[in-house]
């Protein structure tokens, strides 16, 4: 049986839900659909870098909007502080992606009334 090893269920480590492999909207399912947080393993075949073998939780610290307008969730690996591009899924929690959207809005490093005087 050749199975891959990409789209296996797994256990989310930061909130213990059973995560299912199919998601819909994206052809594999790399992070837990409630709370985002994903795993630090080889996403690309022949990758042979030594990063593949981290397997540290990562956490999500961003949203990117790609230039076709899809979104996509930026991982920072909590072991060693690699930074990850994944696509959303169809079933992904509303909230916390929406948290992560209006982070930076929400915490602005300078005063929002400077907008007026520009
Ligand atoms: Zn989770
Ligand atoms: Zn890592």
């Amino acid at each position: 049986m050749a199975r891959t090893t990409r789209n296996r269920p797994f256990r989310c480590r930061n909130c213990g839900l059973d995560v299912p492999s199919d998601a819909p909207g994206t052809a594999h399912r790399n992070h837990c659909p409630h709370c985002l947080w994903s795993r630090h393993v080889d996403e690309t075949p022949g990758d042979r870098r030594a990063e593949a073998d981290c397997g540290s939780s990562m956490e999500p610290i961003a949203v990117h909007v790609r230039s076709n307008g899809e979104w996509a969730l930026v991982h920072r690996c909590a072991g060693c502080r690699t930074i990850h591009l994944n696509r959303i899924a169809g079933d992904d929690n509303p909230l916390p992606l929406l948290r992560l959207a209006v982070k930076p809005l929400a915490q602005p490093p300078f005063p929002l009334d400077w907008l007026n005087t520009i």
